[in-house]
């Protein structure tokens, strides 16, 4: 019997389950919804768009043609209401009913609007969309001063728009230091001065009390909460991500801060998945539910979501450690598989752009921070796979090359 697909979201997760089950289920249905007006693009590349480093074309992943030729049906433009797992129809906006055997929830997040005074002015941005990186690289290839918030690794995006632009940029941000929860004070450093390099001054213990406009309704300003006033024509907010599941109210799906799924990517409610950024999955390495927000695992839970959907049973587990790099600085950055969660820490810098830290839990790497020389991540994540212990043998991993053999010989 045919079989129908729904997939909601054509974001890197959407598209790559919807690639898989063509692969799968050659006669199958499928059908793919989007509120966006464009087919899958790279969404990791539209901050350097908004640099204006890079034209349209190369973030375009795909394009209309790509699914005609796969005999997918794309609906774009197309908000998705609700859904009625009982009866396995999915509601859009429109009113159109699309009926389902199989669905997947791949609709990602929603930038957090910053709850303070004007933050919805004109010259302020919240950054997910290529949509958004138009508007943001229009604003600021025009502006002479510029306001970033957010100390993670979005916001930093928008303060390295500002250097890239040649915008002089504010760079404001909790605490003493960017990504306080993953970084001590000796590699936030580095990227300080990166900032700084750039033509970018982080400013810290600050953030923003409200916005100043002007009588068009423009930002003029942010105020910060010791009644620091920074001037600006632009303002770029990334202060955390809103997972998009109104949509589902009422459906029985459970979520936990997130689409709760097994490692097979299956929600709780019969022939319903989830894939992508939205997903507290269970974490096969760690042993426990998990979240992650990245291209790569978001690709893979896609992919793996579409093989066990096709399968109509669990046929392949996602077991994946992931990786999230930054490209601005002359130094290279990765952080791999979950860098805040361990019990233990232990890190060393060995030059002014060369730092590492390692997360440990339960005796084993959960994830990492590699600022200047990234060549250890290869054997970092192989640990981690491989949920080798490192218990006494932590200083190992702080070698400038790792041996894996010495810590083999300790098992
Ligand atoms: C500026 C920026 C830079 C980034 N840089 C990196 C990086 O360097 N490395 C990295 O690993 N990751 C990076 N990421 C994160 C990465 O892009 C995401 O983890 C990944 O794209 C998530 O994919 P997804 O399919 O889960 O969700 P999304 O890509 O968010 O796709 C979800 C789609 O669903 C649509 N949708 C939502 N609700 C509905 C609805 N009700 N009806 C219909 N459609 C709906 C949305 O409009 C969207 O198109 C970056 C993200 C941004 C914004």
């Amino acid at each position: 019997m045919t079989q129908s697909y729904v997939i909601i979201g054509d974001g890197i997760s959407g598209s790559s389950a919807a690639e898989t089950l063509r692969e799968k289920d050659p006669d199958a249905e499928i059908t793919v919804v989007t509120d966006e007006g464009e087919p899958l693009y790279n969404r990791i590349l539209i901050k350097e768009f908004a640099k204006g480093k890079l034209p349209e074309a190369p973030i375009s992943i795909h394009d209309e043609s790509w699914y005609e030729d796969r005999d997918i049906t794309l609906s774009l433009n197309t908000h998705v209401t609700h859904i009625d797992p009982e009866a396995h129809v999915v509601h859009t906006h429109e009113g159109d009913d699309l009926g389902y055997d199989k669905l997947l929830i791949a609709t990602g997040g929603t930038p957090t609007q910053l709850p303070v005074e004007n933050s919805d002015a004109e010259g302020i941005h919240h950054f997910w969309t290529f949509q958004d990186a138009r508007k943001i690289e229009e604003d600021a290839s025009n502006a002479e001063k510029g306001v970033a918030v957010g100390a993670g690794l979005l916001g930093i995006d928008l303060a390295a728009i500002c250097g890239a632009q040649d915008v002089a940029g504010k760079y404001l941000m909790r605490g003493n230091r960017w990504w306080r929860y993953a970084l001590s004070l000796d590699g936030a450093e580095i990227i300080h001065d990166g900032l700084r390099e750039k033509g970018v001054e982080p400013v810290f213990d600050s953030g923003v009390d409200y916005f100043e406009t002007d009588d068009s309704g423009r930002v003029t300003a942010a105020i910060d909460p010791n009644g620091e006033r920074f001037e600006t024509d632009f303002v770029g907010i990334a202060i955390g991500l809103n997972f998009n599941t109104e949509y589902l109210r009422g459906s029985g799906i459970e979520q936990d801060e997130g689409v709760v799924v097994d490692e097979y990517m299956q929600t709780n409610v019969d022939d319903i998945y989830a894939a992508g950024d939205l997903t507290r999955f269970y974490d096969t390495i760690l042993g426990e539910y998990a979240q992650n927000g990245s291209w790569g695992s978001a690709k893979e839970q896609g992919k793996v979501a579409g093989v066990n959907m096709a399968a109509d049973a669990e046929s392949e587990a996602f077991r994946w450690v992931s990786s999230y790099s930054i490209t601005h600085f002359d130094f290279p950055f990765l952080s791999f598989g979950h860098p805040t969660i361990g019990d233990e820490y232990v890190e060393r810098k060995y030059s002014d752009t060369e730092w590492r830290r390692i997360a440990i839990k339960d005796g084993k790497v959960v994830g990492g921070v590699l600022i200047g020389d990234l060549a250890p991540q290869t054997r970092l994540k192989k640990l981690m796979r491989e949920e080798t212990s490192v218990e006494g043998q932590t200083d190992v991993l702080l070698e400038e090359e790792i041996d894996l053999d010495q810590l083999a010989v300790s098992q």
